[in-house]
């Protein structure tokens, strides 16, 4: 690595320690999560003329009208998931690959679907880039899960639906836990947890996400 790479690295290493203190500021605690939001390169997967306000703890523009989550969000949602442990997670909204990546880092095995090719695509070459060897990712309708690969013992939705789809309760592994965005104005993070046939619902708080849509975008 040329001395201004590496310069670039260790000054984006410095600002995502501070967004990690952040982040610790407003109340995340789990330090595998903090660990990873430390290491994950948020710049790589936004564009670059947005690279240089990565580490700032705000929403992001990804193109084709969506949005790279603000960095608490992923947090607390991954915080959410891996209280769990889940070891086979299904992300449903890929976008730009960074909460994937994140997830990647903690599961052994991340599935993630995303209904625009062109984000998809993006997001494939971010993370082959970084090296991640455990995640499938697929082009589709994110609501129908992925059946094929299921059930999961982690589901996490990162564009909300008006009501949780069936199929990705069905997709819960017993004792599963799904966190999702729920709602179209106004919209709650959920948990749920699978035990058998029912669902136990806990609310987490208030969010703010583009909305689950059908169908492909190629
Ligand atoms: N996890 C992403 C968040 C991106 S925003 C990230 O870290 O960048 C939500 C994403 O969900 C968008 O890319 C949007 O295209 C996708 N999406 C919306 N509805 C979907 C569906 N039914 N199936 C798959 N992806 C969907």
């Amino acid at each position: 690595m040329n001395a201004e790479l590496q310069g670039i690295g260790m000054t984006s290493r410095r600002t995502r320690m501070r967004l990690v203190q952040r982040l610790r500021d407003e109340g995340i605690s789990d330090e595998q999560v903090l660990a990873a939001i430390g290491e994950v390169p948020r710049h790589i997967f936004l564009d670059e003329a947005l690279s240089h306000r990565a580490y700032e703890d705000t929403a992001l523009p990804i193109g084709q009208g969506q949005t790279l989550s603000q960095p608490y969000i992923v947090a607390r949602m991954t915080e959410v998931l891996m209280a769990h442990k889940p070891r086979k997670v299904l992300e449903v909204g890929t976008g730009s690959g960074y909460q994937t990546a994140i997830l990647a880092g903690m599961a052994e095995q991340v599935f993630s679907v995303e209904r625009i090719r062109i984000l998809q695509e993006q997001a494939r070459q971010r993370l082959r880039k970084l090296g991640y060897r455990n995640v499938m990712l697929r082009l589709s309708d994110g609501g129908m899960g992925w059946p094929e690969m299921g059930p999961f013992d982690g589901i996490m939705v990162t564009a909300a639906p008006r009501e949780l789809p069936r199929e990705l309760l069905d997709q819960l592994a017993d004792g599963g836990v799904m966190v999702a965005p729920v709602g179209e104005k106004t919209q709650m993070l959920v948990e749920v947890v699978r035990e058998g046939d029912q669902f136990h619902t806990t609310e987490i708080e208030p969010v703010r996400f583009v909305p689950l849509l059908g169908g492909v975008v190629r």
